[in-house]
């Protein structure tokens, strides 16, 4: 089964007008200029950063997210943006449900599951994050905690079309600590089956899994190129060209 790599940078809350504007910019050439013809890139820079990021990737093989949105189309929601904005603004994915917004907007599993159903709704592909916390994983929960955040987390509208996983162990983000690549693996392997029982065995087999977690130069090629790894999710790395383009570089295809 090929599933093709996508390579996606979530920038968090990072970058101003300008320096957005030059990362943006550098993705896009650079990545036509080196990158794989067949990986897929994504950037996905902070909400006031979009339209500028537009632009600067225009016409280029880069393509335009957001970090997070609320599952209604508008309305009284102070300080939210709905998927159907996202989508005016030239965006094709949406991340939903990053651990970052689960601990810190104490985001539920229900949650998530409306924000993403509303986001396939409106036209976009999101990016459902899932992953434990060090405490889960000392107490090897890894796998029961990812099952119960795919079934309350992943709607019933997802296919593999439209939805992409990325399993980022919450331990590993932003701490250069990774799982070893038989952890990764086998956690991959158990996503898929749990995506199976859930969406059936052709949704399982054609859905993209990422891995997010210190994702770097220099892990790259170990983790992208395990089996069941269909590309990475990326946090401080891809706020440089040149990390961002050297991991798309170590991926299998
Ligand atoms: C992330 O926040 O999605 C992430 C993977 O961050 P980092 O690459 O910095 O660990």
């Amino acid at each position: 089964m090929v599933r093709k790599t996508l390579i996606a940078g979530n920038w968090k809350m990072n970058c101003h007008l300008e320096d957005g504007i030059t990362l943006a910019k550098g993705v896009a050439q650079e990545a036509k200029k080196r990158a794989r013809k067949d990986c897929e890139f994504l950037i996905c820079p902070p909400f006031t950063l979009l339209m500028a990021a537009k632009k600067a990737i225009k016409g280029s093989r880069v393509m335009l997210g957001a970090q997070d949105c609320h599952f209604a189309a508008s309305g009284a929601h102070t300080g939210d943006v709905s998927p159907q904005m996202l989508k005016d603004l030239g965006c094709q994915y949406v991340i939903v449900g990053h651990s970052e917004r689960r601990t810190n907007h104490y985001e539920s599993d229900e949650l998530i599951a409306k924000k993403a159903s509303a986001a396939i709704e409106a036209g976009l592909k999101v990016i459902i994050c899932i992953g434990e916390t060090e405490k889960e994983r000392d107490e090897n929960k890894t796998i029961e905690v990812c099952t119960t955040q795919i079934m309350g987390s992943v709607p019933e509208n997802a296919t593999a079309q439209n939805t992409v996983i990325a399993y980022e162990p919450v331990w590993a983000i932003g701490t250069g600590k990774t799982p070893t690549s038989q952890d990764v693996e086998d956690v991959h392997a158990a996503i898929r089956k749990v995506i199976s029982k859930k969406l059936g065995r052709a949704n399982a087999n054609k859905m993209r899994i990422l891995y997010g977690g210190s994702m770097k130069p220099s892990n790259a090629k170990e983790l992208l190129n395990l089996p069941d790894v269909d590309g990475g999710l990326i946090g401080g790395a891809s706020l440089k060209v040149e990390d961002f383009i050297a991991i798309s570089e170590a991926s299998k295809q």
